[in-house]
């Protein structure tokens, strides 16, 4: 089977993001597969436990798409203490074409922008794609999931996840696609009171979720339960429109958040002082005058670090994120941009990131507890990733198999989903869900 076909049939989306289907990344031209294991979110240790526990499986995905696209180097970037403790050396060879690139610790890294300077040290140009420069970027759960399904022809219907924050015992943890967090929670003895939110994803980009509706997703790459009291909660709680409108009373335009802003620091035309500047009328009036706002990653630096007077620059350019999106208008440009003389100097070190957002006591390394797949019911969501929604295969009522197919992709970019558990199958609008059979 072809590379490409072989990464949709297997339900490939990239495993800690937005959930972009992996196939649409194959682009000819490509000359370096840079793979994402640095983890930049602080408490999550997902990819340094597939790494600990399953390094030849991701070695064989990475040589699937070395392989298939002909392309002769991949470069497996990791931070400091993944490759220490992996005893892993920068450079080092790991064969088939892989080395090792050990990142500096710091954040947002695994950005994928900054990831793809520090690797091969080129700046995609604003607004373009990866593959501008000569790379396709992965995460190390997807060339894992690649491998497994090269080695024993099995499909994503398990996810690798930390759960962790404010917890007993964090861990790493291999779980079905679509299982309940209650039920999750519960068979870990964790319990979740009014003082605490839980997050899908990591502490600075992630999301709040419900814990008693949510399931785990192909994209979920943690389960965090935080304080509401800290900053990492109290960004995403606050309430948006409030946090606009106090930009636009209390800004004093001092330009730190510019100062500290990582696309900005490589060259990005990205001032988050003047969007801050911007009234929200004149942008709905123009939306070219905020175009800019697409080249944001989301990272929160101006938000958590940046700004003194409690003003989040980021959820303005959230704003304007949303009415550019409406106008199917985002920044593009065929101009190279120079890296600023002052990014080295400025570059935010992990520990002070963790303090930043209040976390830094929650950071225990977790137990890796394996796979734990006996569970009662799950629910697999059909519109998880980017792209269409998949198209359901199996009748309400029907059994299926762990590991069967029971949607297909929609016609353009789409990725099938396969059954996570044995059991019979009910069909609804947006997601199928799986009782095992008692
Ligand atoms: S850091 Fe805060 S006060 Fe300073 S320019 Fe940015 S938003 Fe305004
Ligand atoms: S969230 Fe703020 S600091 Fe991060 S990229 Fe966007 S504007 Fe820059």
């Amino acid at each position: 089977m072809e590379l490409r076909e072989l990464m949709k049939e297997a339900g490939l989306v990239g495993a800690g993001g937005a959930g972009f289907p992996s196939y649409a990344k194959l682009n000819e031209g490509a000359k370096t597969l840079v793979i994402n294991g640095s983890e930049c979110e602080p408490l999550l240790y997902t990819d340094y436990a597939i790494l600990e526990r399953e390094l030849d499986t991701v070695l064989t995905g990475i040589k699937t798409v070395l392989d298939g696209t002909g392309i002769k180097n991949a470069l497996l970037c990791v931070k400091p203490h993944t490759a220490k403790s992996l005893s892993l050396s920068d450079g080092e060879s790991l064969g088939g074409g892989t080395r090792v690139k050990i990142l500096p610790d710091s954040y947002p890294i695994g950005d994928e922008i900054s990831l793809i300077f520090e690797a091969i040290g080129k700046v995609v140009r604003p607004g373009a794609l990866p593959i501008s420069v000569g790379a396709i970027v992965y995460n190390v759960e997807t060339m894992y999931n690649l491998g497994r399904y090269v080695l024993y022809s099995e499909p994503v219907f398990m996810k690798w996840l930390t759960v962790g924050g404010d917890v007993k015992s964090p861990c790493v943890i291999k779980v079905p696609v679509g299982t309940r967090v209650s039920d999750l929670f519960k068979r870990l003895g964790i319990t979740v009171d009014g003082e605490h939110t839980v997050i899908d994803g990591g502490p600075s980009m992630g999301k709040i979720i419900n814990p008693a509706t949510a399931t785990v997703k192909k994209t979920t790459s943690g389960l965090l339960v935080l304080p509401k009291n800290i900053q990492a909660s109290e960004a995403k709680l606050i309430n948006e429109k409030l946090s606009v409108a106090r930009a636009e009373t209390a800004c004093c335009q001092c330009t730190r958040c510019t100062d500290m802003c990582p696309r900005h620091l490589l060259g990005y035309p990205l001032e988050p002082h003047k969007m801050v500047r911007t009234a929200m009328g004149a942008a709905k009036a123009m939306p070219e005058m905020v175009i800019n706002a697409t080249l944001c990653c989301g990272c929160g630096i101006c938000e958590s670090l940046a700004c003194s007077q409690g003003i989040s620059p980021k959820a303005v350019i959230n704003n304007y994120k949303e009415l550019l999106s409406q106008n199917k208008m985002r920044y593009s440009t065929n101009t190279d941009v120079d890296v600023r003389a002052e990014r080295e100097y400025r570059m935010i070190p992990t520990a002070k990131w963790k303090s930043a957002l209040g976390i830094a006591k929650f950071d225990t390394p977790p137990v890796i507890l394996g796979e734990i797949s006996d569970f009662d019911r799950v629910e697999i969501p059909l519109s998880a990733h980017i792209g269409a929604p998949s198209v359901p295969t199996v009748k309400n009522g029907a059994t299926v198999r762990t590991g069967e197919k029971i949607a297909d992709a929609s016609s353009g970019l789409s990725v099938p989903q396969h059954a996570s558990v044995t059991g019979h199958v009910s069909v609804l609008s947006d997601k199928i869900i799986i009782c095992k059979v008692k």
